[in-house]
Order: C-alpha cells, then structure tokens, then sequence
C-alpha cells in the first residue's frame, strides 16, 4: 500500500456526532463532521454563531467525548486531555495575584512537568513573544494583547504539539491584533505546530490559514473547504492581506458565508 496514504493524520475526525445531553433535553451541536489535519497544517474554521467550532475544539482537546463517531490523534482515539495538546481560549484565564512569569510556569506546575529545563524554556518563550521585561510584573498591568500573548506562552511552554485557538484575537483592538496574528503565525511556525484556529473574522482567516472549514449550522456541519494558495499561505498575515488574489479569496469565503447565514435565518 502506498506509505503516504496509510500515514495517520495528525488529527482525524471520522462521522463525529456530538450531542449535549441534559435531564430534560438533548441538543445535536454538531453532525456527521469529517475532518483531517495534516501534521504542521495551519486551519481555520469559520461559521456563524452556534455551529459547533468551540464543539469541536472540546472534542479534539478530550474534554468532551463524541456522541458517535471518532476523533483520531495520529491515529490513535482521543482518551480525555493530553499534553500532546495545548486550548487557548478567548478570556486569557491568568491569575491576578500571580506574576506573569509564576502565570507562565503554572502551566508546567500543573503538568507536573516544572525543571529548571522547562523553566527556562519558557523564559525563552517569553522573550521570543517580547515579554521579557514584563516578567515580574502582574497581568493588571499589561494590555490586552500583552496578556494572550502571556497566555500562548503558558501554553507553548507544556510544548505541545497541537495548538486549538478559540477566537484568541476577538477581544483585541484591530491593530493590536494584526500585529498579535503575525507574532502567532511566526511561532507555530519556527515551532512546527500543528494548529486549528477558531474565528469569525474572515480575513484573518485566509491571512492565517493552509485551509479554511465553512461550517453551517442546526445542526453544526461542515459547508465547505476552501484551500489557501501557496503565495498566501507563505506571507505574514500582515502581508498576506495585500497580495493579488486575498480579495477574490475573500469574497469567495464571503459568499460561502452568506450561504450558511442565509440558510440558518428566522432559527
Ligand atoms: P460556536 O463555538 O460555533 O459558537 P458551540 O460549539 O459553542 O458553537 O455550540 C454549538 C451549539 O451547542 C450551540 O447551539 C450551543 O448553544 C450548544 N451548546 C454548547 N455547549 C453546550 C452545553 N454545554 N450544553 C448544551 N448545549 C451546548
Ligand atoms: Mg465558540
């Protein structure tokens, strides 16, 4: 059999069905979702409010389990929460009343995996993201930007190799966010992660994304796929936005858009 066919996908979602079940009702968020991201693919996954993305994350992250269907790390069943697999979220979530280099290595303490090693790993990880200065400083004292980018760092410190991002730009003022995606993009990158970015803002998704999933919803599906071509994927998200054929991308993810919207309107 041909080796590259029978090499497993870095993530595979195979017929993933997941249901929220209460005592009074059970809620199909998401059906049938068929997915697979290769090892270093960068994706993105798109879709109106509702349709499942976080869904999924939790699914791929082990923190939810699948109705039916499987989801599948290099081949192998999702059992519950790994270190092979680091969620960031769109709330920072870092502690007050810790500084932001004790922030940083809760992460570790929590994996139980804190050395001097992995200390100064993440001390290197802080001045990569420029947060060197502020390492002693307390999270009240830094703007938002500053803060996600402390939270990557605590998540990139328990070196994982997939990153599940959850809408971490929505809270950010426009241009600290253009220049958060290109810090973000550079390092998963030189780290060779594997990642799947949630998010609804539609040019970030082509700016950042090897692919992009256009998910509708009622139940949560998968619309359509659109690949990024090469020039695109290769620029910085900052200098991707101003190459020929970012608009026409656009306005085809747009329309895709316009699909799943209009065809989910008056629910
Ligand atoms: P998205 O992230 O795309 O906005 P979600 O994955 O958060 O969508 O939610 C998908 C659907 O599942 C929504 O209709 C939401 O209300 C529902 N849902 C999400 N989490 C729960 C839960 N814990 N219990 C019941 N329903 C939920
Ligand atoms: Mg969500």
């Amino acid at each position: 059999m041909n080796q590259l066919l029978s090499t497993p996908a870095k993530i595979e979602l195979r017929h993933v069905t997941h249901l929220y079940v209460s005592t009074s009702r059970a809620f199909m968020a998401v059906r049938d979702i068929n997915l697979r991201v290769e090892e270093g693919e960068f994706i993105c996954l798109v879709g109106p409010s509702g349709c499942g993305k976080t869904t999924l994350l939790s699914l791929i992250a082990g923190l939810e389990k699948p109705t039916a269907g499987k989801v599948l790390i290099e081949g192998a069943s999702v059992q519950g929460t790994s270190r092979q697999v680091g969620y960031m979220l769109q709330q920072d979530y870092l502690f007050n009343w810790r500084t932001i280099e004790e922030n940083v290595f809760l992460g570790l303490d929590i994996q139980g995996i804190r050395n001097k090693e992995t200390e100064d790993y993440a001390l290197h990880l802080l001045a990569e993201m420029e947060l060197a200065d502020v390492r002693h400083s307390y999270p009240a004292q830094l703007s938002g930007g500053m803060r996600q980018r402390v939270a990557l760092v605590r998540t990139l410190a328990c070196q994982p190799d997939i990153l599940l991002l959850d809408e971490p730009f929505s809270a950010l003022d426009y241009q600290t966010k253009l220049k958060l995606e290109d810090l973000i993009f550079s390092a998963l990158r030189r780290h060779k992660k594997t990642a799947i970015l949630v998010t609804h803002d539609l040019s970030e998704s082509i700016a950042m994304g090897d692919r992009i999933y256009i998910l509708a919803r009622n139940p949560g599906r998968i619309n359509s796929e659109v690949a990024v071509p090469a020039e695109i994927r290769s620029a910085l998200p900052f200098d991707a936005r101003n190459l020929p054929g970012f608009q026409d991308l656009f306005h085809q993810v747009w329309k895709e858009m316009e699909v799943v919207s209009d065809a989910t309107k008056g629910n």
